[in-house]
């Protein structure tokens, strides 16, 4: 028995055989073949194989977000068979007698160039879905695994580290729960565990180890102890906590249709943050009252190249209308630091995460941000909907995209396309300059939602992707809950709402010091809303609320 101690980023139980994350190769080796025949074939058969992949994906696109959706594979499935890409491949295969990726490869250049030159903006669009049908087939030529996993039962999945683009594509049937060399808990790929009720455990370090594959694993997310090839005793001790996991979900179960109220009378909305439409199902399951944060990005994230007004309006109104008249909040694109997309092209900076990202982008290239302003109000007609923009910093910020908001409302009008009047706007508070300026922000909006995650890194100047900070990314510091009194103290003065919508929110233990400085809205995982509620209904904040203050403030006399 090896027992392997990391740090456990989402709770709970699993168990299932050890397997190791592919990565595509992405290097092509160029050879010369004897048989242009017989690599003729393999092109063949990989070309086909890219079809029936592509089509699976239609149908799940198609499923999940509409027709246009699916649209995209559908293309990429008749550029896959295209005549003249086919024949030019051919040619280097069969005169050339140039092995089949070095010859996809060399077509995909030679075509993505001419569409990229034609004048047409819809030809020079096709250049990206030569290149993304090419690395497909090029990928099933090399061996290499699309999405990461190769398996026909469920694993538990372990890699050096996961990027957000390379979370938000796996199949999350296949997994049971997550190993990670690096990586830190306010990490997206950590966040997205939490979001899909998933244990996490990250900082393993060098103690995985390749000969483990294929072996049975027991992970334990609360405590992030890893158990490879255990004992007995070790795994029947493991089974009774899986037991009593279920129990204490069992029990969580009969808190839902309960409100969120303090045992002195105050209430509380509890949300949910999701990443996809996919989430909505797990938000509804667990009685969540909405949906405090869609981080929009994923859906960009998960496209070869930037999603389409129609395509993004289909996968909002798939969110809008399944949560019914419930509330739901948006985030317009935050993209940037560890969420890049290459489509994007974004230059390298030196310090990312305080670069060129989220409403930046949207306000520097205003076309991205129309697109998906356009989708978003259109999708307003469907449901209960609110707009979010991140990482604001300035009152002029939030009024160039309010304007955005205007002229985009103005052409809807104009075009005669439905959508509602009734869309809040909001901004996180996630700088430490919106939080000190939070007065005048809140004369500009209708909500706040807090984004404890980059408050805190901002706030300690601590990188919140850095494993090494661990004690020094500190979320419970003074600096940052003050930050968050002062932040509900200017939107309750203003007469507007604030929520959290970081990791924080899901704090238990911080729980009675929001309910005490009166925050509105917890946007947390769907799998943790009903212990939430659990604790906000034991909760009686007349009690605790003069002790929390102090020890927030450090001053009783500051209370008043
Ligand atoms: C945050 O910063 O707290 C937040 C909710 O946004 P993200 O984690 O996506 O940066
Ligand atoms: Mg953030």
């Amino acid at each position: 028995m090896i027992s392997i101690q990391g740090k456990g980023v989402s709770t709970g139980i699993a168990i299932g055989p050890l397997y190791f994350y592919q990565r595509a190769k992405s290097e092509i080796v160029r050879a010369t073949v004897k048989n242009a025949e017989k690599e003729w074939e393999r092109f063949k058969a990989s070309q086909e194989k890219a079809i029936e992949q592509l089509g699976k994906l239609a149908d799940k696109a198609r499923e999940e977000a509409g027709d246009e959706a699916a649209l995209l594979f559908e293309t990429h499935q008749l550029m896959a068979e295209d005549l003249d890409y086919e024949e030019a491949i051919q040619g280097l295969i069969e005169e050339e007698f140039l092995n089949a990726e070095a010859a996809v490869s060399d077509v995909c250049a030679q075509f993505a160039e001419m569409f990229a030159s034609m004048d047409d903006p819809y030809m020079q669009a096709r250049a990206a879905d030569v290149k993304d049908v090419s690395s497909r087939i090029i990928s099933i030529l090399t061996g290499a695994v699309q999405g990461g996993i190769d398996s026909d039962v469920p694993v538990i999945l372990a890699a050096d580290d996961l990027a957000p683009s390379e979370t938000v594509q796996l199949d999350k049937s296949k997994i049971l729960g997550f190993i990670t060399e690096g990586g830190s808990g306010s990490s997206h790929t950590a966040i997205l565990a939490r979001t899909m009720g998933i244990p996490a455990i990250i900082g393993v370090g060098d103690q995985i180890k390749k000969e483990y594959e294929g072996r049975e694993v027991i992970i334990d997310g609360t405590k992030g102890q890893i158990i490879v090839d255990s004992d007995d005793n070790t795994r029947k001790v493991m089974l009774a906590k899986l037991e009593e996991q279920k129990k204490t979900r069992e029990m969580l179960e009969k808190l839902k249709g309960l409100e969120n109220k303090t045992k002195d009378g105050q209430t509380i909305r509890i949300y949910c943050n999701i990443g996809s439409p996919d989430d909505v199902a797990p938000v509804l399951g667990n009685d969540a009252g909405g949906i405090g944060l869609f981080r929009s990005e994923f859906l960009y994230l998960n496209c070869d190249d930037y999603p389409t007004e129609d395509y993004q309006f289909e996968a909002y109104k798939k969110v809008l209308s399944d949560m019914g008249d419930k509330e739901v909040v948006i985030r317009t694109l935050d993209i940037g630091a560890d969420k890049q997309i290459g489509y994007f092209d974004l230059p390298k900076e030196e310090n990312p995460a305080m670069g060129n990202r989220a409403l930046r982008i949207c306000l520097n290239r205003p076309e991205i941000f129309r697109t998906q302003l356009r989708a978003l109000y259109r999708a307003s007609a469907f449901g209960h909907l609110c707009i979010m923009f991140p990482m604001v910093t300035s009152v002029w910020e939030v009024r160039e995209a309010k304007k955005m908001c205007e002229r985009v409302k103005a052409e809807l009008t104009a075009e005669g396309k439905a959508f509602s009047n009734d869309v809040q706007i909001g901004i996180m508070i996630e700088t430490p300059a919106a939080a000190v300026m939070s007065d005048r922000l809140a004369k500009e909006v209708d909500f706040f939602s807090c984004g404890t995650n980059d408050l805190t890194q901002y706030t300690l100047a601590c990188d919140r992707q850095n494993a090494d900070l661990g004690r020094f990314f500190n979320p419970h510091h003074p600096a940052v809950l003050r930050l968050l009194k002062m932040v509900c103290d200017n939107a309750h003065k203003n007469g507007i709402w604030v929520g959290i919508c970081g990791e924080l929110g899901a704090d238990l233990s911080l729980t009675d010091t929001f309910l005490s400085i009166g925050i509105d809205e917890l946007s947390v995982s769907p799998r943790a809303v009903l212990p939430l509620r659990q604790k906000v209904r034991d909760t009686n904040v007349a009690q605790v609320r003069d002790e929390v203050l102090s020890s927030l403030l450090g001053d009783k006399t500051q209370l008043s």
